[in-house]
């Protein structure tokens, strides 16, 4: 098949993948020869379903984005039978539940990369509302990339308003039981993802869709035991799966989680929200900065130099924690502060939230 588009003509090498409104093909422009994905989605389709706000809502959507970890669009267009949307071509296909459950740090090497296209996303007040598996496409290079802006949504107002919107096994009980939604319905499906990389199966199971709806509404989540698997990771996942969206951890709260910071330091990647946490905590207790060698704090990853340490009377701050690798030389940052720290909940404590997230908790 040919595709002409306003500029360049196409041909069409082979289908892809169907959704619920078109198929992409592989396509390749005839003059560069450089390979894309088209989208066509027909516009008898279209008009059957009333779907025309919602085509033109993803497009417009996916094109606003620009980041490593989520499909460029690259043009658009139409004739009188079909819409076109020219993709980013991604040749290893979509994520796949693995066949052998993932053990911790595999699962990092996939989670991280999708949290930064929501949390990309979520900065631009964009909830994707339909992240799962079929929705994640790995790029020839191993990278990771949101895909199918078709149920997404530019925020302006919170709560918006709900449609039954996304895949059921994915969905957060607000939006089964059609309450209003946040951006924290995204963080309930990124926990969905997380159980399946670990355990190859749902959170949530049901011989039919009334009884899926009945047990994601009110089933207790079973998180099925693995002596292998960090109990911090485990606990994201719980976090993630609580039923009260206002409970669940935003974005933000996720990064600032001990197994997200610990692996992000482990493979040297910076973490904003971490560093950002730390400028808080130096502002908020009046705490003093004091350079130190480099060489008295060993760190995990030795490749990684770090630009500033923590030292207090908390457990977990007593970790030297790395936020950043823009300096030759470490800082220790001293409390002068002598208040002892307030006796913190369970969940606060996991998630070590700066004193303004505690209230949200
Ligand atoms: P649905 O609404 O059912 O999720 P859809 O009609 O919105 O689907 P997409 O999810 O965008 O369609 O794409 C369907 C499938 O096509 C994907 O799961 C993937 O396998 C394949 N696909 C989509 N975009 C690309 C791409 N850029 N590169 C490679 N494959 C792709
Ligand atoms: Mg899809």
């Amino acid at each position: 098949m040919l595709i002409i588009g306003p500029c360049q003509s196409y041909q069409s090498i082979k289908l892809l993948g169907s959704g619920s409104f078109g198929h992409v093909f592989l396509v390749k422009e005839l003059n560069t020869k450089q390979e894309y994905a088209c989208k066509i989605i027909s516009k008898v389709h279209i008009e059957k379903y009333d779907a025309s706000s919602m085509i033109y809502n993803e497009i417009k959507i996916h094109t606003s984005c620009n980041h490593k970890n989520i499909v460029r669009l690259y043009s658009y267009w139409e004739d009188n039978k079909n819409i076109y949307i020219l993709l980013e071509y991604l040749s290893k296909g979509h994520l796949i539940d693995p066949k052998t459950p993932f053990n911790d740090d595999d699962v990092f090497q996939v989670f991280h990369q999708i949290l930064e296209g929501v949390n990309y996303l979520h900065q631009n007040n964009i909830i994707h509302r339909d992240l799962k598996f079929e929705n994640i496409l790995i790029h020839e290079d191993g990278t990771l990339k949101l895909c199918d802006f078709g149920w997404a949504i530019k925020v302006d107002q919170l709560p918006v308003p709900n449609v039954m919107c996304g895949t059921t096994e994915y969905m957060p009980p607000e939006v089964v039981s059609k309450s209003c939604l946040d951006f924290k319905l995204d963080s309930w499906s990124l926990g969905v993802i997380l159980f399946v990389l670990l355990y190859g199966k749902f959170p949530f199971l049901g011989e039919n869709q009334d009884q899926l709806i009945r047990n994601i509404l009110f089933d207790q989540l079973i998180i099925p035991r693995r002596n292998d698997i960090n109990e911090d990771l485990t606990n994201l996942i719980q976090a993630l799966l609580i039923k009260n969206s206002q409970l669940r951890p935003s974005i933000e709260q996720v990064y600032l989680c001990k197994w997200m910071k610990f692996n992000m330091k482990l493979h040297n990647i910076f973490n904003h929200y971490e560093n950002e946490q730390l400028k808080q905590k130096v502002k908020q207790k009046n705490i003093s900065l004091k350079v130190v060698n480099n060489s008295l704090f060993s760190t995990p990853n030795k490749k990684m130099v770090s630009s500033h340490y923590v030292e207090s009377k908390n457990d977990e701050d007593n970790n030297p924690t790395a936020f950043g690798k823009t300096h030759n030389s470490c800082r220790t940052i001293k409390s002068v502060s002598t208040n002892p720290s307030p006796q913190i909940p369970q969940m606060e404590k996991f998630f070590n939230f700066i004193e303004n997230m505690k209230k949200q908790w």
